[in-house]
């Protein structure tokens, strides 16, 4: 049975950064229906994913547990483990997932748990093969694949690579099919199609209360948004042909961060573009939720897994391979009928203690494996949660936590291979003003950048003013792996490794 007539709207949008958002202050008008709602919402300074990218962020958000608390080698969700659906599901409410075709949220990794609706659309396709064959991969066994190859090496033994591989580029953007729409280009279902299927699912779940959960990949690569949203934000048309230059240009890995910052802005648009288009359809969502009566008592929350780099340090996408704040830093905003938001402190808040503060919104209570603690108190009142001075306070009340933790290992880009889960752990401890970031193996040095005097985290801090924090977050990061190996629970550990084997053996 219900204990609160609430319902919940949980919406993620995958490579989301805070930065790019209007209510976190950028330039461009990407956001204007979020920004309208942070106006009556808590919007979370400094949110902080506890692992990126998306296959080490979602346990955190669903089911406030620590990405590699199961052991490195474990991904997703164990089965059985407790999660906002399961316990939302128990006590009463419609649950129900609509998740745009990202692999690593789906049934295989334990996703759907808790959910009587849970549609992954990874059957989804676009409507044609526009997509081109870029430098990266090559033609394969035919006959012009091998003549390819050594023409390759032959440019390369004499010093022509670079000549090679920009005119092997440019030849294969010549071969490709006339590019006709987006739509055809597009990796993932839009934005659209996700909120019309939820639209569907609401009007068939009658009096009870709700969860929905809503995953939209629109600003996620390949960069491929509506041009209406294009032009809305860069004040002119954007050609499909275009777009699919500036794409597969951003994926060359044969160029130098130097030579690909050329397009940066240029792609930075089409991201802007993605996020609009995806902000215009939760609006739509929202603009439904209103006309039947149901937004009322409905808490509504906005967060993203990860970030997305632009070359800031080198890097294009979200691997796993640094943890900076244009990958660790993302929007929350939560909206509570009857509550105005207040000011809320600029304290990291680890994704962490976004299950428990929604539930006990929502006046659930959280099972007790979730490793994070509500912050509804705090936030209500606009209490900082890294404050030691509070800490031991009753259950009630506002709470004391740590710095935010975030970890993944280190390069896996690919946790469908065992293998590759098994790289060292990077790890950071942020909190107000100091990140750590370290790889946990031999011989690596841990880096503290100081985000106040170096908010772009170009200059890692040496030298005596820092040697008492950087020993402050060292004892955070040990804490932190001790409690990952005292707190394991060998129980849901197994149930993963043999639902992987089960996957292993039978595809
Ligand atoms: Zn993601």
């Amino acid at each position: 049975m219900a204990l609160g007539k609430r319902s919940l709207v949980l919406v993620t949008v995958d490579c989301l950064r805070a930065d790019h958002c209007g209510f976190y202050g950028y330039s461009r008008p990407t956001t204007p229906l979020l920004d309208a709602l942070a106006c009556e919402s808590f919007v979370v300074p400094a949110a902080i994913v506890a692992g990126a990218p998306t296959y080490y962020s979602f346990p955190a958000i669903l089911a406030s547990r620590m990405p590699l608390a199961l052991g490195r080698d474990v991904v997703g969700l164990a089965p059985g483990e407790s999660t906002l659906a399961t316990v939302l599901r128990e006590s009463g409410y419609a649950t129900g997932a609509f998740s745009a075709g990202n692999p690593y949220i789906s049934p295989r990794f334990g996703y759907e748990q808790g959910f009587e609706v849970f549609r992954d659309f990874l059957d989804f396709e676009a409507h044609t093969t526009q997509n081109t064959v870029s430098p990266e991969t090559p033609p394969g066994d035919s006959a012009g694949g091998q003549l390819n190859r050594s023409i390759k090496s032959f440019a390369g033994a004499l010093g022509f690579s670079r000549l090679y591989n920009e005119l092997y580029f440019q030849y294969c953007m010549k071969i490709a099919p006339a590019a006709e729409s987006v739509d055809g280009l597009r990796k993932f279902p839009s934005a659209d199609i996700l909120v019309d299927r939820a639209q569907s699912w609401l009007a068939s779940v009658g009096q009870r209360p709700f969860f929905l959960w809503l995953h939209l990949m629109d600003p996620h690569s390949p960069y491929y948004p509506p041009n209406e949203e294009y032009r809305e934000l860069a004040g002119r048309d954007i050609e499909p042909g275009r777009a699919r230059y500036l794409n597969e240009y951003w994926n060359r890995s044969d160029l130098t961060p130097s030579t690909l910052s050329g397009k940066r802005d240029q792609v930075v648009q089409l991201y802007d573009a993605g996020i609009r288009w995806a902000d215009r359809q939760i609006a739509r969502l929202v603009d439904s939720l209103r006309q039947s009566h149901l937004w009322d008592d409905c808490v509504f929350a906005l967060t993203a897994d990860h970030g997305e780099e632009f070359l800031e340090h080198g890097g294009r996408y979200h691997a796993p391979v640094r943890l900076s704040e244009e990958i660790v830093r993302v929007p929350l905003l939560i909206r509570v009928p009857g509550e105005r938001g207040v000011k809320v402190p600029a304290s990291p808040m680890s994704h962490l203690h976004l299950a428990p503060t929604l539930l006990e919104i929502m006046g659930v209570q959280a099972p007790s494996a979730f490793q994070g603690q509500s912050l509804w108190t705090n936030l209500q009142r606009g209490i900082a949660w890294d404050d030691p001075a509070i800490a031991g306070a009753a259950i009630v009340g506002p709470a004391s936590v740590g710095p935010a933790i975030i970890e993944c290992a280190y390069g896996c880009t690919n946790p469908f291979r065992a293998g590759s889960r098994s790289a060292s752990r990077l790890l950071a401890v942020r909190d107000a003003r100091f990140k750590l970031v370290m790889r946990i193996e031999p011989g690596a040095i841990e880096e503290v950048y100081d985000l106040e005097a170096d908010p772009a985290e170009m200059r890692p801090s040496t030298g005596g003013p820092v040697l008492e924090t950087r020993k402050r977050l060292l004892q955070g990061a040990y804490e932190h792996m001790e409690t990952t190996v005292s707190a394991r629970d060998p129980v849901m550990r197994l149930r993963a490794r043999l639902r992987d084997l089960r996957c292993e053996i039978f595809g």
